[in-house]
Formats: structure tokens, C-alpha cells, sequence
């Protein structure tokens, strides 16, 4: 999730269907059922990225060219990804030591995405389980619903890396806090989760929201540009 690179000197590309589908086969690591679950969750999350931010993007990508870009990995597929195709020459990345996040947006690597399970019910203490186990649900209910609401969050975070333009002049900071922002809100009501440290990411970029309204927004997809709001943000 605080995984998102920005190369510089070295042109994007987007990786074909067929490629695509090529290292679908090698990495994936789901059965087809779960795939066809997977792929409805990504073009779910797609739609509330639209509504939500769909005005502030100049080319929306159909929900199918989206579905096309997420690859479910596990997690020792995802750590041989990274540490095999991310050039650290001249790039600013963050890396995965404290925390492994739960998926990448390659977008220098052929602008796609990788996601993998992690378990966010596992992390909580006995007083917030219980405030799930309230709602009625069994223990195994309630970690499905919470890890599956986890999956939304990063789903709809790592789309919005692939919508954000990749610029020096953006600082990552500026790009990750969007893409936290997008992933609590864009998620309705019933499935919106987070964490302190999303949070904290995803409440600076309300700060900046609220100050300069919707430039912000624009300011990542590249559509709008505000040198106040860069200057800001640049100095942070
Ligand atoms: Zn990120």
C-alpha cells in the first residue's frame, strides 16, 4: 500500500492484454473461482473510483482494462516482484521494511497492479473485535468481512496509482496520501475501514482538500495544475 514508484528518465509503458494475461499465469496464485471473485471486487472498486473521482481524471480506463491490470499474488510472489523489477537507480521508492503494505501499483513496470491478503483482523485487540462481533456476526464472519473490506481499500488505493500521473513535481507523499484519501472514501459506509496510519495519510490530504478545494483532486490525475498548492506541498 506504500508501495508506488517514480522513475526518472525512463518513459511509462502499459503492458499489453496479452502480456498481461502472460504474467497472470505465472503469478497469480488463485483458483479460477476466486479469480472471477477477485476480478468482480476489482471492477466494483472501480466504479466507486469513478464516481468518486472519475470528473477529475482526463481518461477513464473501462472497468474490463482495469480488471486486465490486477494480479492477486501471494506474498513471497509479490517480494520476488519487487526486489526483481523495481530499479533503484534514480528512483524514489518505498521500501518494505516495517511494514509490507498489501499490494504494489508497478506503474513504470507496465502500469499494473499487485495485491496480496494480509490480516488486518489478526492485528486487533480483544475491545475491537468485539465491536465487530457485536453486529451478530460469527468470529469467521467478522474477520471476512473486515480483511474483505481491507481488500477494497487497497484495491481502490492501488487504482488510484494507476490513474496518477507520475511527476518530479509531485511529491510521493502528496501521491500516497491521495490514494489513501480515495480508498477510505470512495468506499461506502457499510465497507469503509482503516487504520491509524491510513488514516493520518488520508486526513492530510482532507487538510489540503478543505484549504484548496477541488485542485487538489486534479493536481494528482494531472488535470488541473495550482502553483500555490505545489509550492505547499512541495515544502512539506
Ligand atoms: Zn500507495
Amino acid at each position: 500500500m506504500g508501495e508506488v514508484n517514480q522513475v526518472e528518465d525512463q518513459e511509462a509503458f502499459e503492458l499489453d492484454k496479452d502480456q498481461l494475461e502472460a504474467l497472470r499465469l505465472e503469478a497469480q496464485s488463485v483458483s479460477p473461482e476466486e479469480q472471477a471473485e477477485f476480478r468482480n471486487l476489482v471492477t466494483g472498486a472501480h466504479r466507486m473510483f469513478v464516481d468518486k473521482m472519475g470528473s477529475y481524471v482526463e481518461a477513464l480506463k473501462s472497468d474490463d482494462v482495469i480488471a486486465q491490470k490486477f494480479i492477486p499474488v501471494d506474498v513471497e510472489t509479490y517480494k520476488g516482484m519487487h526486489g526483481n523489477w523495481i530499479d533503484t537507480e534514480g528512483a524514489i521508492i518505498h521500501k518494505y521494511t516495517q511494514d509490507i503494505g498489501g499490494g504494489q501499483a508497478f506503474r513504470k513496470e507496465g502500469n499494473f497492479a499487485v495485491v496480496f491478503p494480509t490480516d488486518l483482523w489478526a492485528t486487533y485487540d480483544v475491545e475491537t473485535k468485539r465491536k465487530f462481533l457485536e453486529t451478530g456476526r460469527s468470529e469467521i464472519e467478522a474477520k471476512e468481512y473486515v480483511n474483505g473490506a481491507l481488500m477494497t481499500n487497497k484495491i481502490l488505493h492501488e487504482i488510484t496509482h494507476l490513474y496518477q500521473e507520475s511527476s518530479y513535481e509531485i511529491p510521493i507523499e502528496f501521491v500516497e496520501a491521495q490514494a489513501y484519501w480515495v480508498a477510505r472514501e470512495a468506499a461506502p459506509q457499510d465497507i469503509r475501514i482503516s487504520t491509524p496510519s491510513f488514516d493520518m495519510r488520508a486526513d492530510a490530504y482532507q487538510y489540503l482538500l478543505d484549504k484548496h478545494g477541488s485542485d487538489v483532486h486534479g493536481l494528482g490525475f494531472n488535470k488541473t495544475k495550482n502553483n500555490t498548492l505545489l509550492n505547499q506541498i512541495g515544502k512539506k
